[in-house]
Parts: structure tokens; sequence; C-alpha cells
């Protein structure tokens, strides 16, 4: 341990995240074929033919750098959201986006205020930067408790992060609460509320986040391209806020960190609604079956307004792995404290119903 004594304690203290394991390792490491992966909440669809067509036409240009502003990715999707060109901020996912707010704002004696069990990417870059995480517990319904994320608030809290749809719940917030929340707020405080499951949101009265962000300087509304958009692997988000925000952000980030191959993708998924509508439908149809069919088997679900739902299995120990044994990987919910508990992304019908099988099988297996 030849660095400990000079790492930064607070570095030494992270632990590294663990990520869904990739369905090549699964396969290798069980013998199997075939196995299917409904643990990182990516759209099962794949992405846009669109984008994937306009990759293939811009593979030859990579040994340019990419355009360092977003140019045409920048204007394209202000126009769509009705907001300023410089109200945008691009990051390489929207885990970026997070961690160029902890750059911006965060030291250590700073707080961070968050609902938790929630994004695990909130702590990560809270403490990384010598920042106090303060988790606050979610309602009993597993819902962002916000009149308690209001009373955790001191002088010391330079963030609040409400995530909504919330991962890994798949619970919301609407809209009556959100506004009274937000407008209980002090005024420097950093509000970040982070959509990354925007689109896939049903309910009627989910809160207008955009319009925050025109009433109240200080305030991040972070979407990203790797859920319903399906380009996670080409690592692409941003924020929306006001103006001096996004210039505080603009400063602290690095010159090219959304690469060419992102921003080409990115700006055809966006001319993509069909694909979007699909995307929504096929997800929605899913939720219903798979509520169904775990009602059926006694098993509690949440309601989700997201791409994945979260499970209760209690009476299965040792499900996640039973599941992988049987090629279906899924997130344990163990490390949030949901014992027994499982999140699975919403998949195609053929692997919602795969899931559907694996785990009536695991159940009638005596133990
Ligand atoms: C997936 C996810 C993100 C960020 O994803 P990126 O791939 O970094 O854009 C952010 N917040 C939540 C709640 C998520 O689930």
């Amino acid at each position: 341990m030849a660095f400990e004594k000079i790492v930064k304690p607070f570095i030494a203290a992270l632990t590294p995240y663990k990520p869904g394991k990739p369905i090549e390792e699964v396969e290798r490491e069980l013998g199997i074929a075939q196995a299917i992966k409904l643990a990182s909440n990516e759209n099962p669809l794949g992405p846009s033919p669109k984008a994937l067509a306009a990759l293939q036409g811009a593979l030859a240009g990579i040994a340019r750098y990419p355009d360092g502003g977003c140019f045409r990715l920048r204007t394209k999707l202000a126009e769509k959201l009705a907001v300023a060109p410089e109200q945008l901020v691009f990051g390489a996912g929207c885990d970026e986006i997070l961690e160029l707010l902890a750059k911006a704002f965060l030291g250590p004696g700073d707080e961070v205020v968050y609902g938790w069990p929630s994004f695990a990417m909130y702590p990560v870059v809270v403490q990384g930067m010598g920042a106090t995480p303060v988790p606050v517990p979610l309602t009993q319904d597993l819902v962002y408790d916000l009149d308690a994320l209001r009373a955790a608030i001191t002088p010391r809290t330079r963030i609040v992060f409400v995530c909504n749809p919330n991962n890994p719940t798949g619970t919301s917030v609407g809209a009556e609460a959100f506004d009274r929340f937000a407008k209980s707020l002090p005024e420097k405080v950093v509000l970040g509320i982070d959509e990354a499951y925007f689109e896939y949101v049903q309910r009627s009265d989910f809160p207008n986040a955009l319009d925050w962000v025109k009433r109240r300087p200080g305030t991040v509304v972070l979407r990203t391209f790797s859920k319903i958009y399906g380009l996670a692997g080409v690592r692409v988000g941003y924020g929306v806020m006001d103006a001096e925000l996004a210039g505080y952000l603009e400063r602290a980030r690095h010159p090219f960190n959304v690469n060419l191959l992102a921003q080409v993708a990115a700006c055809a998924a966006l001319e993509d609604d069909e694909h979007v509508t699909r995307s929504r439908d096929i997800n929605a149809r899913g939720v219903a079956y798979l509520t169904r069919e775990l009602a059926q088997m006694g098993l509690r679900t949440w309601p989700t307004d997201a791409n994945f739902l979260l499970v209760d299995t209690g009476a299965l120990p040792g499900v996640c792995d039973a599941l992988l044994a049987r090629g279906v990987i899924v997130r344990p919910m163990d490390a949030f404290g949901f014992r027994g508990a499982l999140r699975i992304t919403i998949g195609l019908p053929e692997e919602n119903e795969r899931f559907i099988k694996a785990l009536r099988e695991i159940g009638e297996t005596p133990k």
C-alpha cells in the first residue's frame, strides 16, 4: 500500500461501482448461451435505426476531434425543448453532469441532500469531492419524501437531488408535492432534478421540471440518451439550467467531453420520434404484463413510471443467483437494504416471459 498516506482519504473510502454483468461474461462464467440482460435499464429495442445509419456514415471521420461545443446537437435540442442554446450542458452521459455539478459546487464541509435508496452515483460524486452525502429515507411507499428532504436542508447544503422517477424504485412524485417543495427551497441551494426516465413517464400530473428552470435560478434538469433513446454505449446526456449555472459547468468540463459518434447518434435519435413511441409502448405493455404475472405469484411490486420494476421476492432467497443460472441477469437490491428484492428492466415480450418462467421454476424448486 505505497500510496495509502497520500491518496485523498475520501477517495480511498469510496467503493468502486459494480455495474450489471455484461452478457458475454455471464455466458462464459456459467457455460450457457443466450443469456438475457435485464439489469441496466437499457432499451431492449436497441438504438434508433436512424442513429445507426448516421453512425455508419460518421465512422470515417473519427480521426478528427469532435465539435467541443456540440453545436448541431445543441441547436436541435434547444429548439425541441424551447430553451436557449446556452442553457444546455452536454456530458459523457448524464453521470458527467452530476460530476460537473459536484466539481463546481462541492468541497469538504458542504452537504448534498437526496432520497435513499436512489441513484447510486449521488453519494459517489459527493464523496469524491470530500463533501458530505445526506441520504434521506424514502416514504413507506418507497416514494421520495419531499418534506423530509426539505427538513434535511441546512446552511451547509449546496445541492439537493430529486430523482423523478426514482431509480431503483420506479416511483415518482406528482406536480403538487414537487411544486410545493421547489417553492420552499432556499435560494442558494442548487436543485438537481434527475429525469433520466422522463420519456417513459405516463402519469398526467408529472411535474414540469423545465418550467422550474425558468422560474428558479439554480435549477438543473438532468436527462440522458442512455435510456429510451437506446444509446447507453456511446455516452451522452445533458443538463438544462439557467445560463449562469451552465457557464460554471462549461468552465469545469473537458473541451471534448462528448465524442464525435455520440453527437452524431444523439442528433439522429432526436429525429426518430417513431422509435421513442415504439419504445414507450413496448415498455408500457411489458410493465402491465409483469405486474400482472408477479401479482399472481403473490410478489409485491411498486408502481413504476420508468422502464424497470422493483420486485420483492422476499420468500425466495438467492433468487438473483438462481435467475443468473437460468441466463436471466437482473439487479439484486441487497446493497440498497432491500433484502430479497430485485430490479428488473422491462424487456421484449419474450424476455419478460422468460423471466417469469424462470421465477416460477425457482419458486417451485425445493430448497
Ligand atoms: C441511468 C441513469 C442516469 C445516467 O445515465 P447516463 O448513462 O450517465 O446518462 C442518471 N440518473 C439515473 C437515475 C439513471 O438511472
